[in-house]
């Protein structure tokens, strides 16, 4: 079934998940999702579940948001199509891009629309290389990235992500870019050592990766305020601080991947603020449009536009753009999407729900099978493992993790597994009652679980 094996091909791509995970999922098959309503969405068989995922982290309105259906079908009736190329532009694009500039936590100048996040960080990577060639500087083009990041999966995006499953067999990732320690403090920090001092470990691997590989060969840091895809990893306190502190002090550029933490997802609009960051770019997709269609889109200050322009002026053109690019309806839902979510004060219900999700969450940090809670605002994970002590999975990493999973799935909610880690990130409109029903499920999920490995 042909179907089947691109759920598989994207499994594979997606997760922490082993081929013989696939294998498994082709054993069980796909959960058919036919309907979806407010936090809910229903199965080919009737059978409803609560979308503790928000899909792909991503719906944040809902399910059911007629207010996004009206907007595509006015903007459908309107002007269904026109592109951005060769100095044309339509009103949904041109109201959009002032919108999200006007929304940056920080000075931004430009936007480039992509379709995918993908498709936004390999524009990320391209321009990078183009205003260092533009500045006269051909070897500026290395990028420092983190192990674990997600950044998407076209070549220069799956360069850019951690994950061995995007590189494997792949070819990749692209020797310009380099991969330094995940801040995750409760994995990866040394025995002994104090957060503080975490991360302080990972700013001086920082500085001296630069020092190493020449200041003057490094265009740009590339990280997710919050790690999603890796497993939902939390920066320790002050991370993003003293990484800052050397990118100023080598004049390198940061970019914010805020495709998951942007439009509330961590209980401010955007990560960045959440995290004190001064990013010089930023890319935004999935809650742009609650990925109801998609969208994504670059966000440049003056510093990066600057050399662009001159260089593409210079050229004549600058050579980059897609069909899709600011596609008007894509562009009519995003705007009526994030009207929606100032309206609706959704990032403040973020902060607040998310308040009594982060205590749900907490308040697992007693069970035997629980190495670590952790998250922010509505998003959060739950590590499983099978010796607190020695922090060692239960058989193959990934199994009580996707043990868990499908018992979620059986009790009628949808959250997704990264390795050992248990996601939540439902969407922004959920109440405290039905957050209390995910968690209500995951205490007897984890219950099951025990019993079925002997673990009391
Ligand atoms: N960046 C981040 C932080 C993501 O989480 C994702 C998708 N999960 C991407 C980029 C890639 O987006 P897409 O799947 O739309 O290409």
């Amino acid at each position: 079934m042909t179907m089947l094996n691109s759920i598989e091909a994207r499994d594979i791509a997606y997760h922490l998940h082993s081929y013989t995970d696939a294998r498994a999922h082709q054993q069980r098959g796909p959960l058919v999702i036919e309907k979806g309503d407010g936090i809910y969405v229903e199965d080919a068989s009737g059978r409803r579940y609560i979308e503790a995922m928000a899909g792909l982290w991503s719906v944040a309105v809902g399910f059911s948001e007629p207010r996004l259906v009206e907007a595509a079908t006015r903007q459908m009736q309107r002007l269904p199509f026109y592109h951005t190329f060769t100095h044309k532009s339509h009103g949904p694009v041109v109201d959009l891009a002032e919108k999200l500039i006007a929304m940056a936590p920080v000075p931004m100048s430009k936007v480039y629309f992509t379709n995918s996040g993908s498709e936004a960080n390999d524009t990320v990577l391209k321009l990078l290389w183009y205003r260092s060639n533009a500045l006269g500087e051909p070897q500026r083009k290395k990028v420092i990235s983190r192990r674990r990041a997600y950044h998407g999966v076209t070549i220069a995006a799956a360069s850019l992500t951690g994950l061995p499953h995007n590189h494997g067999s792949f070819d990749l990732p692209l020797s310009q870019v380099i991969h330094l320690t995940c801040p995750h403090f409760w994995r990866e920090a040394a025995s002994g050592e104090a957060e503080e001092q975490f991360v302080q470990r990972l700013a001086y691997e920082l500085e001296q990766t630069i020092l190493t590989e020449g200041p003057e060969t490094i265009a740009a840091f590339i990280g997710e305020p919050l790690m999603g895809a890796g497993g939902v990893v939390v920066p320790p306190q002050g991370y993003w601080a003293a990484i800052q502190q050397v990118l100023k002090k080598y004049d390198i550029l940061l970019v914010a991947d805020e495709v998951i933490c942007g439009f509330g997802r961590t209980g401010r609009m955007f990560g960045s603020e959440t995290y004190d960051i001064t990013p010089d770019i930023m890319v935004l997709s999935k809650q742009l449009s609650s990925s109801y269609i998609p969208i994504s889109a670059v966000l440049i200050n003056e510093k990066v536009f600057q050399p662009i322009a001159d260089e593409s002026n210079r050229i004549g053109m600058l050579g980059h753009g897609f069909t899709g690019s600011g596609h008007p309806v894509a562009a009519a839902v995003a705007l009526e999407n994030i009207k929606i979510i100032e309206e609706r004060g959704l990032v403040e219900k973020a902060k607040n729900v998310g308040t009594h999700m982060q205590a749900r969450l907490r308040c697992l940090n007693d069970h035997p099978l629980v190495g670590e809670t952790r998250g922010i605002g509505l998003i959060g994970a739950v590590e499983l493992l099978a010796n607190k002590e020695t922090k060692s999975p239960w058989g193959k990493p990934g199994a009580l993790g996707r043990l868990v999973n499908r018992k979620m799935e059986d009790l009628g909610v949808i959250t997704r597994n990264m390795g050992d880690a248990l996601a939540f990130s439902p969407p922004l409109i959920i109440n405290e009652a039905q957050i209390d029903e995910v968690f209500d499920r995951l205490e007897e999920a984890l219950g099951f679980a025990a019993t079925e490995i002997g673990v009391n």
